[in-house]
């Protein structure tokens, strides 16, 4: 194993990201924020299973004020938390007294306030992160990159997504501000493990957080993550992991502990070797879910998707499931049958193009109906 890359530190409450601090393990609540009972047991629940670092989503300013109660209320556990900022940059102001970092898309920041440039926006954030003494997350995802370099980068996706990384980390360290640490994620864990690669060659100083997400449901999600993180951390990348995977509320803390048993693993030099057949057949990606969840039935609906098409279990297919329309509709986009959730309804896909939206109780017939189609064609292709 290659000593790790030694990076800048990044203290974030009561831990330290990066230099030689140990891998600190995250997971993110995924009740609604402003139930704030549900979120209290879910914070309790993960921090209990050892989690350094634990991850909200914000959205509005219900949402700040809920955090303000949740954070009121849990002071006793001395919770590091974090806050997930998607397209409202400006709610930074309101949440960043009450946490120790935030993350941001930058693919999301082109969404509000279109008059003002992505410096003027990244100087706004780095600003109040200033003030309050927190830190940041630099968080792209390859599936909602900003517009700009996906168009400059086409088939490229991995190379858009750490050109992201690169410019915002330029941005952030031409403003003086250091205190941030960065993510390349995607549901393929070959890319997660290419675009960290790629950054880690130009950028080894900035500390990274690992992650395949929206990996699906244990144990193919587990499996998928354990891949990237042996290559990852084998080679020296990475300061903080964090382990999706579709659980229902109540096993949140199974993120936690599968982390840390792929972290002992490693570090006893115990890795599973990656069959070259890994990912050949049914592929399903599912979100982690969290507070954008629209409609709890999205769990069920996943588990549902998993067992109905068993059958197809060797086609080369994917099947992405997702919980909201914040990522559902980009994150589909790659898959061969996309599903987003909304609150009434489930937007179904072929690829790019939306085919309907469908009741919870329907979705599921039609998507076999869309899988039966798709394995007829891959059949009457090998039969030419
Ligand atoms: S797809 Fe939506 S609900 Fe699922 S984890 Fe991402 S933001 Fe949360």
């Amino acid at each position: 194993m290659k000593q790790r890359n030694r990076t800048r530190i990044v203290p974030v409450g009561n831990i330290k990201i990066g230099g030689d601090s140990p891998i600190a393990i995250q997971s993110m609540s995924a009740t609604r924020t402003q139930d704030i009972e549900a979120t209290i047991r879910q914070l309790n629940l993960i921090h209990e299973a050892g989690a350094d670092l634990i991850r909200i989503a914000i959205d509005s300013k219900a949402d700040v004020k809920a955090l303000s109660v949740i954070r009121e209320q849990t002071q006793n556990l001395n919770i590091n938390l974090s806050v997930d900022l998607q397209e409202n940059y400006r709610l930074i102001s309101d949440v960043a007294p009450l946490v120790d970092k935030v993350r941001y898309n930058p693919g999301h920041l082109h969404h509000h306030e279109k008059d003002k440039t992505i410096s003027q926006k990244v100087e706004f954030i780095a600003s109040i992160a200033f003030e309050n003494n927190i830190a940041l997350r630099i968080g792209v995802n390859c599936g909602s990159v900003d517009p700009i370099l996906k168009e400059k980068f086409g088939k490229d996706d991995v190379g858009a997504m750490v050109e992201s990384a690169l410019q915002h980390t330029q941005l952030l360290d031409d403003l003086g501000f250091y205190k941030y640490v960065v993510s390349l994620k995607d549901s393929d864990w070959r890319k997660v493990i290419e675009g960290n690669r790629r950054f880690a060659s130009i950028r080894p100083e900035i500390p990274l957080h690992l992650g395949v997400t929206e990996a699906g449901m244990p144990p193919e999600g587990i499996i998928k993550t354990r891949v990237a993180f042996e290559q990852l951390i084998s080679e020296g990348i990475g300061d903080t992991v964090r382990v999706s995977l579709t659980l229902p509320f109540d096993k949140k803390g199974e993120e936690v502990t599968v982390a840390r048993e792929i972290l002992k693993d490693i570090e006893n030099g115990r890795y599973r070797s990656v069959p070259n057949s890994l990912d050949q057949g049914l592929n399903i990606i599912s979100c982690p879910s969290c507070s954008r969840v629209e409609n709890e039935k999205f769990i069920e609906l996943a588990q549902q998707v998993k067992v109905m098409s068993e059958y197809a279990k060797n086609y080369d297919i994917t099947v992405a499931v997702m919980g909201c329309r914040v990522n559902g509709p980009g994150e589909t986009d790659d898959a061969d049958i996309g599903m987003w959730c909304g609150p009434l309804g489930v937007n179904l896909k072929r690829g790019e193009e939306l085919i309907g939206h469908f009741g919870y109780d329907t979705v599921l017939d039609k998507t076999k109906n869309l899988l039966d189609e798709m394995i007829n064609e891959i059949e009457s292709v090998k039969q030419i």
